[in-house]
This record gives C-alpha cells, structure tokens and sequence, in this order.
C-alpha cells in the first residue's frame, strides 16, 4: 500500500517513519520497516498502527546499529496474499538455503500474478518460506539471482514476475544502496542534496524535497546517496526528466 525508502547521510529510522505516517491516509493494516548499515540489515515489523512500530523501536538512535543506519526501507501493507499478521507485514528477507539472516530485504505494493509457481521452484532448491503472501515469493526470487549487484538480480526476477509491483529493496553487500521498480504501482523519487527518498505517493517526502523523478512501467532505479540511475527491464539507460512540486505540504 505505502512505501517509503531513503539513502542519505541522516539516520534513516527517523525519516521513513515520518514519510509512513504521511501515508497514514490511504489505509493500512500493518507497518514495517528495514534499516540497512554495515553490520547488517534489521528488520521490524508490527501490526496495526505506525505509532505501534515507533514504539517497538524505543530508543533506536541510542543502538548504534539503528541510529548509524542511513539507508532504509518502509511499508504500510494492505493485505492481499495472507491475513494482517506481523509475519505477513513487509519488509521481507531472503536468503540462500541453509543460510541465516536477512541477505535480499524488500517492500512491494501490488500482486504477483504467478507467485505459486515461483514458490514451488524456489522451495524445490530448498528456501525456506515463513508468510503467506506473494510479496516473500519475491524477495526470494531476487536473492536467488543475488551474486553482489542489486540492480541485475532486480532485474532477471522482474523479468520472470506476471503481475503488478512497485518495490524498494535492498541488500546486505551493498549497504548505501536502494534498488526501486514499478509496473502498474507508482514510485516516485525525490531528489536531495546529499541524500535521495522514493515512495509511492509524494506526500510523504515532500517535507525533504520537492524535485522529483517520477517512475515509468518498466523502469529500474539504483539509488545510492544523492546518486540515481534509470534502466529499463531490458537493461537499456533511461532518463527521466525531474520536476518541481508546487502543490503545498
Ligand atoms: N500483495 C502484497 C501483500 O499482500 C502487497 C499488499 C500491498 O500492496 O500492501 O502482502
């Protein structure tokens, strides 16, 4: 349903609540959110309210390992694939069989189309699933095709997705790093000094910037800080004008 995402300098925690709350409007059942720094990628999740999540986080900023994250992922779901739970909420992490850890972590508003097929061939290389939505299915895929560019594994699982998508994911070899897609689910991007947001409604960063890229069907973006770079599924550059919004906050 909502989702917000941020690569910067700041600490992320902060920021990606404020943008979930923003969202707070359009419906919701649950909330989560993952935060990426060098030791790793932490996930928190809840159902219900964004205020519940806030809460479960407590005092992050005295963690160093939450307060030094700078780059992080948000998502308020509304439930299609599984009922409201906190393991059904996103983020969702992947990783190979027999391996622990969050390794391929992501956000997705839409439906795949195909996911039970995907799921009975990633189950028979052994991966492990723990919800009921469509969403893990694809988080998996994409680790699947993970060797340490986010980008190309993207990319190869979106190719073999039927269905609607706008994801924000991101991997623990690559910290700083937001990799976004759409198909028939809006991402929008905003552009910062030093630090660059996404989500899927302009609402919840305008608060940090009003210069915004918004996504085509079938586009790709890697974010790292103020850095973005557009392809299409088919692995062709993209550019995508920015503009200003003038509408108030
Ligand atoms: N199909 C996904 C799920 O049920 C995404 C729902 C949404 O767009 O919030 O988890």
């Amino acid at each position: 349903c909502g989702i917000v995402g941020y690569s910067g300098t700041q600490s992320a925690a902060p920021i990606l609540l404020n943008g979930l709350k923003r969202l707070e409007y359009r419906g919701y059942d649950s909330a989560g959110l993952a935060l990426v720094s060098p030791e790793g990628i932490r996930v928190e999740k809840c159902e219900g309210k964004v205020v519940n999540l806030v809460n479960q986080l407590g005092e992050f900023d005295k963690i160093p390992s939450l307060g030094g994250a700078t780059a992080g992922i948000a998502h308020t779901r509304w439930a299609t694939h599984g009922p409201p739970t906190t393991v059904n909420a996103h983020p969702h992490a992947a990783r190979p069989a027999g391996e622990e850890g969050n390794r391929v972590t992501l956000v997705h508003n839409g439906i795949i189309e195909n996911y039970k097929a995907l799921k009975a061939r990633l189950e028979a290389d052994g991966r492990v699933f723990v919800s009921e939505t469509d969403t893990e299915v694809l988080a998996h895929l994409v680790d699947s095709f993970y060797e340490g560019d986010l980008v190309k594994a993207v990319t190869t699982a979106l190719n073999q997705v039927e269905g609607t998508f706008g994801i924000a994911c991101v991997a623990i070899d690559e910290p700083g790093v937001l990799v976004v897609a759409r198909r028939g689910s809006p991402i929008v991007i905003g552009l910062g000094e030093d630090e660059t947001l996404v989500a899927s409604d302009a609402a919840a960063i305008l608060r940090y910037t009003r210069q915004v890229i918004y996504l085509d069907d079938n586009d790709v973006a890697r974010i790292e800080g103020p850095k973005v770079d557009i392809c299409s599924l088919d692995a062709m550059p993209v550019t995508r004008e920015s503009t200003q919004i003038d509408w108030s906050d």
